[in-house]
Formats: structure tokens, sequence, C-alpha cells
């Protein structure tokens, strides 16, 4: 076994969750280690502008605010490194994370904010102009859209939600829905479907989004009928749900069906003493990057309490 290294507390993650957890877990003296994962900034990196964060009253855009959270986590004194959590090993009281597949740390607290990942379609033309209308999220990204046609994908209960939030904003949705009927609950169904302004396009499948640069349409296909049209959209959000990147705790920590680690209701406590988990990878309600750092201060103020009550610190 390669040589591995004591940190008090460990956090394993970089977006909005893990770089406010590193703040206060900074303050608070615990010399927090902060591995950043492969996607330094977490799903901000990938967002254009942010208007609905508090405290920047003219917006900012996704990856400069990721580089704020950074700078003022190194600021406090945060070990900040690049690397990605490959296993751990939750048995024991002290707490076993590999990094690259080669060095254990070893850890009295762990913060897991390893977030989620949005589901996409797989397209080439969704790829090329994400970020330059197609968007995974319709809170974020759908008031750039105000008054236009737009169009998303998706039939569960983020879809739904997501089209009537966009039909208030938007002039005409475009509701892309790959079988005959939607997944979401019947009370957000009913509102869909009586909302004048969203049309849904049953049995459909999108092949393509059209725009060079920009977006400035769509192309889906009935499945049915076989037919092929192209609908003049300026936005093309895709909301098929997303994954929490939770896949290496799965042995140890207890987590809902779809893989959304548990945590005791107004904490950030998991199953196991000293790991506690925060922002997206807990959470499939409310996904918002001050929802994420909200809960990385809970985290950390967690993991600070453990480690005073066990005598750590
Ligand atoms: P879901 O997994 O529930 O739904 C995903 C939807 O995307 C399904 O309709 C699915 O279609 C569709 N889909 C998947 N892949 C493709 C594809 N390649 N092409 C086209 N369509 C595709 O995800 P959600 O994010 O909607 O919800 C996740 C969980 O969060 C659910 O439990 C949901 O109830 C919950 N939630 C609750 C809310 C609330 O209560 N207010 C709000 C938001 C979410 P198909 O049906 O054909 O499989």
């Amino acid at each position: 076994m390669s040589a591995s290294e004591r940190v008090s507390c460990l956090i394993i993650g970089s977006g909005p969750a893990g770089y406010t957890a590193a703040i206060y877990a900074s303050r608070a003296g615990l010399k927090p280690v902060l591995y950043q994962g492969i996607q330094p900034g977490g799903q901000l990196t990938i967002t254009t502008e942010v208007e609905n964060y508090p405290g920047y009253p003219d917006g900012i855009q996704g990856p400069d605010m990721m580089v704020h959270f950074e700078k003022q986590a190194a600021r406090m004194g945060t070990d900040i490194r690049y690397g990605l959590a490959t296993a751990v090993d939750f048995t024991g009281p002290i707490h076993r994370v590999q990094i690259d597949e080669e060095k254990w740390i070893e850890a009295t607290s762990v913060i897991i904010s390893t977030g989620a990942s949005a589901k996409w379609l797989g397209l080439e033309s969704e790829q090329r102009l994400n970020g330059h209308g197609v968007s995974a999220c319709a809170v974020c990204d759908g008031f750039f859209f105000k008054g236009k046609e737009v169009a998303i994908v998706g039939a569960g209960d983020t879809a739904a939600e997501e089209a009537l939030y966009l039909s208030k904003i938007c002039s005409k949705v475009n509701m892309i829905v790959r079988r005959g009927e939607m997944r979401a609950s019947k009370v957000m169904q009913d509102r869909v479907l009586k909302t004048e302004n969203i049309v849904v396009h049953w049995h459909s499948i999108t092949e393509e989004v059209i725009g060079d640069k920009t977006v400035s349409g769509v192309r889906i296909k009935n499945t049915e009928s076989g037919k092929t049209v192209e609908i003049p959209v300026s936005a093309f959000f895709v909301a098929i749900g997303h994954e929490p990147n939770s896949s290496i705790f799965k042995p140890w920590l207890t987590m809902d069906e779809a893989g959304y680690i548990t945590t005791v209701p107004g904490s950030s406590k998991t199953n196991i003493a000293g790991v506690f988990a925060s922002g997206d990878v807990q959470d499939k309600t409310y996904r918002q990057a001050v929802t994420a750092a909200g809960s990385g201060c809970m985290a950390a103020l967690d993991a600070e309490r453990y480690l005073s009550a066990a005598g750590y610190h």
C-alpha cells in the first residue's frame, strides 16, 4: 500500500458546497484539505451568467464566481489540491479516502461535496452549443430568453417544473416528450397541460439542436408518424434528470434509490459518524448555488462539533 497522509478535515469537491465548507472549516482552525475533483469549480463552470446569487448586484459569470470561491477558501488557509477521490474505506473511526487511485488520505472528518451531474442527450450539437443557448438549468438561464420561444426536453417533475417556470418568462415553451405520457406527478402534468403557452410534442425525440454560434432551433422527429419538424427556438433546455456523484460511497453510506446521500434532517450528518454530506450530492430538490453553499457551511459546523466532541480538536 502507498504511504498515507493524516488530516483532520478532508473536503471532497470544489463547487459552492465544498468551498463554503472549506472557508468555514479553515476559519475554525480545522486545517482542511480540499480535493477539487475532475471539474474544479463544479457545475457553475459550465454556466454563463449567474444573476441569482446574492451579493453580486450586477450578476457574474459562473466560472468567475467559482474563482472567487476558490480564492476565498485559499485566503482562509485551505490546502486546495487537484485530484479525484477514487475509493473510500469508512470501516474504522479514521476514514480513508484514496486520491487518483494512488495515495490514501486518513481523515478524522470527511465532508462530501461531490455534486451532481446533469444528464445530457448525447448529441454533438447539444455539446457544442452548451452555454450558448443549451442549458440544463431553466432556473439559472431561463431569464436570458425573456419573451423568446424556447424548448425543453424531458417529462419528469423537473421538466414539468422548469417548463412552468419558463412559461412565465418566455413567449412559448415547446416541451419535447419521448413517450405518449409523462413521468411527472399528476398535479404537475395538469398544470403543464393547462398552461396556454406550453405546447407538448408527444412521442418526439430530438435529432439536432440547430445553430451556429447560438441556438436558433431544434429538429424533432415524431416516432409514431416518422415526421420531422424544425421549431425555431432561442434556447434548448435539457431536463432529463441528474446523477449524484456518489458511486464510490455506495458501499458505506445510506442513499436513496437514485444515489442521493441521505442526511439526518436539519444537518449534514450521514449514517457514518464523522462523515458529512453537503450540496447537490445530497439534495435533489433545490440544487442552487446558494443552497449548496448554505449546506457546505452546515457541514463544516457539524464537522467542527464532531471533532470537538470526539476530543480531536
Ligand atoms: P426523472 O428521472 O424523474 O425524469 C426524467 C425524465 O426525462 C423522464 O420523463 C424521462 O423519460 C426523460 N428522459 C430521460 N432520458 C431521456 C432521453 N434520452 N430523451 C428524452 N427524454 C429522456 O428526473 P427528474 O429530474 O424530473 O426528477 C428526479 C426526481 O426528483 C424525481 O423523483 C422527481 O419526482 C423529483 N422532483 C420533485 C420535484 C417536486 O416535487 N417539486 C421537482 C423536481 C424533481 P421517460 O419518462 O420516458 O423515462
